[in-house]
């Protein structure tokens, strides 16, 4: 998809907040600096539009960005903030197991893993927890730059394995830097959203 615009419509808590228009979604999770916004602001051929880095402890929200009055983009806060109060993460739970568990817009989620190391307890418990909604899945390994070309094979089969990656769930290499996997991301997002 050629994007010109895109437009931060809702920063959401609760169901009554989403958006009415009925647009397909894709929501995008991971944790706090697994390079979330900077996948957006490659797909949106942004310099810095979504915000990159939120500090823990920050009001949390469901953002989502309106791109070509086609699709929203839904960015999901980052789980794994090991400094916000129990009772936070609590709070934050619920906001996203209701938004991804009831919201029939929601078309796919790309979930982001950080290319150099093995998926954390936090993502097999995010991609298993999809899973169990039967929620399409894009895993998404960010950094590739930093991991050598000769290792991403192995890259694929330790993030493959360490999630017990399940069919027709998919698996993409990805990098900000070099913008590579930014096509088959936007392959997948079309297939979903036209589905
Ligand atoms: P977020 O918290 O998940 O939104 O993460 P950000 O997008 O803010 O990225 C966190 C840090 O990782 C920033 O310093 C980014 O510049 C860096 N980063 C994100 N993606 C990539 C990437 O593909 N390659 C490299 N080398 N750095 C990246």
């Amino acid at each position: 998809m050629e994007v010109h615009n895109v437009e931060l419509v809702m920063s959401a808590v609760a169901p009554a907040q989403y958006p009415t228009t009925g647009y397909p979604e894709i929501a995008l999770v991971g944790r706090s600096n697994v390079g979330k916004s900077s996948l957006t602001n490659v797909l949106i051929n942004r310099k810095s539009y979504a915000r990159t880095s939120s500090q823990p402890g920050k009001t949390q929200t469901l953002n989502f960005y309106n791109v070509e009055d086609q699709l929203y983009f839904v960015d999901v806060p980052g789980y794994g903030y090991a400094k916000v109060s129990r009772s936070e993460r609590e709070k934050w739970g619920k906001m996203i197991e209701t938004y991804l568990s009831t919201r029939p817009q929601l078309k796919g989620v790309i979930s982001l893993v950080d290319a150099r190391h093995e998926p954390s307890d936090d993502d097999v418990s995010m991609y298993n927890w999809l899973h169990y909604y039967k929620i399409p899945i894009l895993v998404v390994a960010t950094k590739s730059d930093k991991v050598a070309r000769g290792k991403w094979n192995k890259t694929e089969s330790v993030v493959k394995k360490g999630l017990q990656l399940s069919d027709p769930d998919e698996f993409q290499l990805f990098s900000a830097q070099t913008k590579m996997g930014k096509d088959e991301v936007w392959n997948w997002i079309e297939k979903r959203i036209g589905e």
